[in-house]
């Protein structure tokens, strides 16, 4: 197990790395670095999980190899143990100060360090799986599991972000509300499994059609709504008429191999940027525009033209 962890040893005497390397190497992939800049060059370049340091080195000592390392964003999370000579306890503050998470004195008791980088690896492992789980919650709490497309609550957020960014900039900025048409009758005639991949399909190709800073938001069972910014309402139109089209030319694959046409309705309007405090008015408005298609007899794209 403990074979995929790879330490670097920073020493500039041979002897002293030589010997790192017998009472470490049968547990660990040792890569040896003789003088600062190169430990330096080797962390930025490759997977390690924790740094031995001596301090006294020429060009770069320990203590300033320690502060670049926990200044560069790539390398500041390998965990550093300072293992030298010195023994006073001014060395040991100013180790601890640049960065260090740990002191071993030389000669070092090949036990007690290898005891200790067994500590530190461990506790970096914690640290990694906690992240992640992290992660994996904020994933969940931001995107809805069946089209991973952003959820209502999520586009809350960036919604708000999005509409300050472009107050600032003074960018314009389109909405564009989508629905899909009788889909219940999708439902009711071919069951709820091929009504969900319709869905799955319809977030796929509007995730495609749409530009990398669009938010592409799942806003309710069938519904979407994409947030363009930069945009003006008339870019934003003809997205939505090429959106409209697409699924209007398109089949839809469902599992007993059949095919399913699927039209949807858009309602789109341009966002106030300047006097709107958020996006309420603008998404009233989509949704106004979207009722208005629906009634006009679906497979249609309405904008909103004032109240
Ligand atoms: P319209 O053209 O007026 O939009 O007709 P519609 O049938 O699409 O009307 P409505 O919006 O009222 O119906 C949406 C249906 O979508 C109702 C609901 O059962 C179904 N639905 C909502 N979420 C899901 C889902 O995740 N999976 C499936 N299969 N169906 C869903
Ligand atoms: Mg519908
Ligand atoms: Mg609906």
């Amino acid at each position: 197990m403990e074979n995929q962890y790879t330490i670097l040893a920073v020493d500039d005497t041979k002897s002293n790395i030589a010997m790192l390397l017998t009472h470490l190497g049968q547990q660990y992939n040792v890569i040896p670095a003789l003088n600062g800049k190169r430990a330096l060059a080797i962390a930025q370049k490759k997977q390690i999980d924790l740094i031995l340091l001596d301090i006294i080195m020429p060009e770069i000592d320990g203590y300033e190899v320690c502060t670049l390392l926990k200044e560069n964003e790539l390398t500041r999370d390998i965990p550093v143990i300072f293992i030298t000579a010195q023994t006073e306890e001014d060395a040991i503050e100013k180790a601890y100060d640049a960065g260090g998470i740990d002191y071993v004195t030389k000669p070092f008791r090949p036990r007690e360090l290898l005891a200790r980088i067994r500590r530190e690896l461990t506790l970096q492992r914690l640290i990694k799986d906690l992240e992640a789980s992290k992660e994996e919650l904020r994933i969940l709490a931001t995107t809805d599991p069946m089209t991973k497309l952003y959820n209502r609550r999520s586009f809350a957020d960036i919604s708000a972000n999005l509409l300050g960014q472009s107050k600032r900039e003074s960018q314009n900025m389109s909405v564009l509300m989508i629905d899909i048409d009788k889909f219940k009758g999708i439902n009711d005639a071919h069951g709820h499994d091929v009504g969900d991949a319709v869905i799955i399909s319809m977030a796929d190709n509007l995730r495609n059609m749409s530009r990398k800073g669009d938010i592409v938001c799942r806003y309710g069972g069938e519904e979407f709504v994409l947030l363009l910014p930069n945009t003006q309402i008339a870019g934003a139109c003809i997205l939505g008429e090429k959106i409209r089209q697409h699924f209007q030319e398109s089949a839809v694959k469902i599992k007993s191999g059949g095919q399913l046409h699927v039209t949807i309705s858009i309602g789109a309007t341009e966002v106030d940027v300047q006097v709107e405090k958020n996006l309420e008015p603008a998404l009233k408005r989509a949704d106004a525009a979207l009722y208005q298609a629906k009634e006009g007899g679906r497979n249609k794209l309405v904008t909103f033209l004032g109240a």
